[in-house]
């Protein structure tokens, strides 16, 4: 199945023109750029962009069988990224923004698995930017993250990861875009190589148990995800959730598991640009390979 004309620029709207998804069914989210393919080339004028028509994510898709109080298990089974990303520098914006002059648009091609940035060439590592559920109350713009997903910019939101989301709504209504071919942890400059993608991805319901927060694991890591204003609250639940995880899965005390963390734990940048700030604690899996 693929989903190609429904896009949301709130998580929680677009809940009538839903589409049914079954699980375990491979759908694929026809998915545009972070800024809704509106720079077209290097001459753009950035001044001109209509940031009330950013950050659109392909969707909603409805889940069925999930219920409010589930798992939502999603496995990113591929990112097709396109031929050509943007990056861009914007007074403002970023880590850098208060020094920035001029606004200025980057076009970066794809050649070879490698993004072309002047001379340099960087192997791509697609990601999904944008991911999340309607969240609990009303609804959030695509581009702040929350405990519903959202926009995590996460690098490990990558092919062959699992995503774990929490669910508010039956059905869950989950939708994605804002792919990058390329980022660095913490995307100082508010763009990864920002590209138009084809994101295919599996469902799987999980019942009799609840999640907080999204959490991720890939091949060799489990991790908790945590956004919030305050980075210091994000760092925190990060944090507490991996050692309640320890505490349960490994019996350990809340001690022993935060002493372990403090060893083989990475705490990590996802993004500190956006409206929320997102991390993650990364815990090998030698250690601990449960995350639910
Ligand atoms: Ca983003």
């Amino acid at each position: 199945m693929i989903i190609k004309d429904n896009f949301i620029f709130r998580m929680g709207d677009g809940k009538e023109n839903a589409v049914h998804v079954k699980q375990g069914e491979i759908v694929v989210f026809d998915a545009r750029d972070g800024f809704n393919n509106q720079i077209p080339d290097e001459s753009y004028v950035m001044d001109r962009l209509d940031w009330d028509n950013v950050n659109p994510a392909t969707g909603p898709a409805y889940i069925e069988g999930a219920e409010k109080g589930d798992i939502l298990k999603i496995e990113i089974v591929d990112i097709d990224v396109a031929t050509e990303g943007t990056m861009c520098a914007l007074p403002g914006s970023g880590v850098l923004g208060n020094d920035v002059e001029k606004s200025e648009a980057k076009k970066v091609k794809i050649v070879d698995g490698c993004a072309i940035f002047d001379s340099f060439k960087i192997p791509v590592k697609p990601m999904i930017g944008v991911i999340g559920v309607a969240p609990e109350g009303q609804p959030i713009p695509c581009g702040v993250p929350g405990n519903h997903g959202g926009n995590m910019d996460n690098t490990k939101i990558a092919k062959g990861a699992t995503l774990y989301l929490p669910v508010f709504h039956d059905g869950a209504y989950l939708s994605c875009g804002d792919c990058h071919a390329g980022m660095g942890d913490g995307e100082i400059m508010v763009t990864g190589v920002e590209i138009p993608a084809k994101i295919s991805l599996k469902f799987e319901v999980i019942k009799g148990v609840s999640i907080k927060e999204p959490r991720l694991e890939d091949e060799e890591y489990i991790y908790t995800i945590s956004s919030d204003i305050d980075i210091e609250k994000a760092i925190y639940s990060a944090t507490k959730t991996m050692a309640e995880i320890l505490q349960d899965k490994l019996g350990y005390s809340l001690n022993k598991a935060g002493m372990l963390i403090s060893l083989a734990g990475d705490l990590q940048f996802c993004q500190v640009v956006d409206p929320a700030l997102t991390v993650r604690m990364a815990i090998p899996k030698y250690i601990c390979d449960k995350i639910i």
